[in-house]
């Protein structure tokens, strides 16, 4: 047999691939295979890429594959060609951008053997959580860490286990002798059990008619093609709501699509969004039996509430661990196991966050993006790519459907849908009965000081008296302020000195309960001054208001709220956010401060106030894209209020109450906002009627960053493509400095996707040759400007 060669992507900033020797007698090779291999002095986890029988690399240069992962099927082409295509897109190295996308497992040869071992779990039983951790001898640090795990995810994946406690395994089994874990062992593959009914269409108080079925032809009524399993699908069904006439239309649209189906479901918060999806999706994975589906949400926090519904919605219809979610905030072994799952066809359903997109699914056969307006779909290191846009260029690889949801989708998706290109679905009201959106009133601030009202901490007087009379009531209100900490500075009126970070061009932010001034771009921390550093006045003060200071203030401005704070902060511990969540749906609290964290798709049943404070600072910002923002914000915080029922009020406090943002959420009117702003930004030459890029670099002084970007930008006029760009000046960042780094960027954009994409790929090699700055980064369609 003649000599085959692998050409192979390691995780490697060159955007090349590496040729190796495979040897004989080994598993067939395939494009999509994980091998170990040399490199220079050391080895690393690669991806085959290309199988040739020919190599131009010399033959005593050459060298073998030393290892390769025989135990995992192959990635696949399809999967290969998404990668292929996000790294030339977002100007990266293959390797670079397909290596880390895959679990840490998979490119941890020693696990590779192991890697679909079947899942050995323990699960916590009630007499355990009694008597854990309090049982431990206080100085076990690895083992109270084993049960603190186990305690807050309630069960442990062996795996997961072992990299907490070296003797896990032992330990784990004398708990289980105690009778306070209990073992669980399941083959990895384990076949799917037999499927009972996927309630699809039913509406739970007209289930015996046929005409309120999705599909024209029957396809999709649960009982018409279950026959095959009607012996154990004895399952009653779900009880279903009645959809709306809109929701009706929406689901009917997808299900009936075929090939690449672009939609932007555009629905008012609370207008049952989740419901078109999941009716959708049931319809999708009953007639596909093998049939995948992708569901991204933008946030963490997110995942429980979606996760629940899902898994109720499919309970006794999809086999157990036919759901899986893949965010960072799985344990690695959990990430790995969910992964798998995924990619050997058992997980049906995969939830996630941006980094899901990437997730190996062969048999993907539909694709939702819940708030897809939502910045976090975008990465901002790494790999700067765009959740939303990849999941749409997946769509139209596999011609599949491809779900936008949103109450206010972005512009780029807004005008998609208006040239046609996406088929734009509405559902225009709230789903539950009696639901209606909130009303909308603007609290004058200026107004209010000239009448010599009375505010107390930033809270105005209408406010306040909202708030008490909800908690009358027994309703909950929410606070919407997006600053984290106490206060955003520390300031001497004395002599104007102004508490700021020695390592950034940032003040610092004062954090009462950890006592502590925090920077919030690079950490640095210290105690609070007992007097001013620079004068010694004793008289300092914190300027302005975060979260912390909200919280502080609502304790005596409204005596008796049980007030609750969630931001980045009060969530630090892991599964905290989730517990404070579960507060308020519980009815724990009644008055919830919190910055955006609290204002997404959450689905909080009693809240009937919410209160907007500070939002006037984004109406001034430089960026073009920062009334998108704040509208987006403002429509999803308001829509918290009165989704179940009770009639729902937002106040929000403003000095500008005549500005036109203000206007339109009074009336609910994103069309009329979308529509004025596709006009502003077509008139001024802005995306999504241009294509932008963004070169950043960092140096060591705030002009070495300035004369590469200068150096950078004169190597343009060499490259033929760059004529239909143009480039604007270099600037510094806002923040110029962080940890004492300088940073800048150049903007350069086009009319032209492929002259812009063409000058970046010709432009790197020139930017590769310079020198003088630390690091430099492109990002292609940036959003923060
Ligand atoms: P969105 O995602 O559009 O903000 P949700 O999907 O969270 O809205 O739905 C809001 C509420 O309306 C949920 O409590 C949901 O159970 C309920 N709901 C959805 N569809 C219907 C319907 N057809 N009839 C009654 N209630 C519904
Ligand atoms: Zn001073
Ligand atoms: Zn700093």
């Amino acid at each position: 047999m003649s000599t085959r060669f692998a050409r192979v992507a390691l995780d490697h900033p060159l955007d090349a691939l590496y040729d190796y020797r495979y040897p004989d007698g080994w598993p067939e090779p395939r494009p999509g295979m994980l091998v170990r291999v040399p490199f220079g002095r050391r080895e690393s986890v690669g991806l085959i890429v290309e199988v040739s029988a020919h190599s131009e690399v010399p033959a005593n240069k050459l060298r073998d594959v030393i290892e390769v992962c025989a135990s995992c099927p192959p990635l696949s082409e399809k999967w290969l060609a998404l990668v292929e295509f996000a790294a030339d897109y977002y100007q990266r190295g293959l390797g670079e951008v397909a290596l880390p996308a895959l679990p840490q497992a998979l490119r941890d040869p020693p696990r590779w053997p192991r890697l679909l071992a079947p899942e050995e779990r323990y699960r916590l039983l009630p007499a355990g959580r009694e008597a854990l951790p309090e049982a431990l001898p206080a100085r076990a640090a690895a083992l109270r860490r084993l049960a603190e795990a186990l305690v807050t995810a309630g069960e442990l994946d062996l795996a997961d286990a072992r990299a907490l406690h070296p003797k896990a395994a032992a330990t784990l089994e004398s708990w289980r002798d105690a009778g306070w874990v209990e073992y669980e062992c399941v083959e990895f593959g384990a076949a799917p059990r037999a499927s009972g009914q996927i309630p699809t269409v039913k509406n739970t108080d007209d289930a015996d008619s046929a005409d309120l079925s999705v599909g024209t032809n029957g396809n999709v009524d649960a009982r018409a093609t279950n026959g095959a399993n009607g012996a154990n699908g004895a399952k009653e069904p779900v009880a279903l709501h009645r959809l709306s006439d809109e929701q009706q239309t929406a689901v009917e649209a997808i299900v009936e699509s075929s090939g690449f189906a672009p939609f932007l479901l555009h629905g008012v918060t609370g207008s049952g969004k989740t419901e078109v999806y999941l009716r959708a999706l049931a319809a999708r994975l009953e007639r596909e039996p093998e049939a995948q589906a992708l569901v991204l949400v933008p946030e963490i926090n997110l995942t429980p509430q979606f996760e629940a519904a899902f898994r109720t919605r499919f309970a006794g219809v999809l086999p157990d661990g036919a759901i899986v979610t893949m965010h960072s905030g799985l344990a690695e072994g959990e990430r790995a196991r969910h992964w798998l799952a995924a990619h050997t066809g058992r997980a049906r359903i995969v939830l996630g966050t941006r980094l899901a997109v990437m997730a190996s699914l062969p048999h993907l056969a539909m694709i939702v993006v819940d708030e897809e307006h939502d910045p976090a779909y975008k990465q901002q290191e790494g790999l700067r790519y765009s959740a939303r846009d990849l999941a749409v260029w997946r769509a139209k690889q596999l011609a599949i459907p491809v779900v936008l949801g949103s109450a206010t989708p972005s512009l780029e998706s807004w005008w998609q849908a208006d040239q046609g290109r996406y088929t734009r679905l509405t559902l225009s009201r709230r789903a539950m009965a009696d639901a209606v959106l909130p009303t909308v009133k603007l609290i004058d601030l200026e107004e209010e000081r000239r009448r010599g009202r009375a505010s107390f901490e930033g809270l105005s007087g209408p406010l306040i008296a909202a708030m008490k009379a909800r908690l009358e009531r027994g309703e909950q209100s929410l606070i919407f302020l997006n600053r984290r900490g106490y206060a955003p500075t520390l300031a001497c009126d004395a002599c104007g000195w102004v508490a700021g970070c020695p390592r950034c061009s940032a003040y610092v932010v004062l954090h009462k309960p950890e006592r502590a001034l925090r920077c919030h771009h690079c950490g640095w921390e210290s105690r609070i001054p007992h007097s001013c550093p620079e004068c010694g006045n004793v008289d300092i003060a914190p300027m302005g208001r975060g979260t912390q200071r909200i919280e502080e203030a609502l304790a005596s401005a409204v005596p008796g709220a049980r007030v609750l704070r969630i931001d980045a902060d009060s969530t630090r511990r892991k599964g905290s956010a989730q517990a404070l969540f579960s507060d308020v749906h519980a009815g724990e609290v009644d008055i919830l401060v919190g910055t955006q964290m609290v204002a997404k798709g959450h689905d909080f049943q009693r809240v009937s106030l919410v209160g907007v404070l500070n939002a006037d600072n984004a109406l001034f910002s430089h960026d073009f894209r920062a009334s998108e923002r704040l509208f987006a914000q403002l429509m999803q915080v308001s829509g918290r209020a009165g989704r179940a029922g009770l009639p729902g009020e937002v106040l929000v406090q403003t000095r500008y109450p005549r500005h036109a943002i203000y206007h339109a959420l009074a009336r609910h009117d994103y069309v009329g906002f979308a529509n004025s702003q596709v006009k502003e930004r077509r008139d001024a030459h802005l995306p999504p009627f241009v294509y932008q890029a963004l070169l950043r670099a960092e140096g060591r002084t705030l002009e070495a960053a300035l004369a590469f970007l200068a150096e950078a930008a004169a190597a343009l006029t060499a490259i033929p493509a760059a004529s239909r760009v143009m480039a604007y000046d270099a600037v510094p960042l806002t923040i110029v400095k962080v940890m004492n780094v300088h940073r800048a960027q150049l903007l350069i954009e086009s009319q032209s996707r492929a002259a812009l994409q063409a000058t970046l790929h010709a432009w790197q090699p020139a930017l590769r040759a310079l020198r003088g700055v630390l690091r430099w980064n492109l990002e292609v369609d940036p959003l923060d400007i």
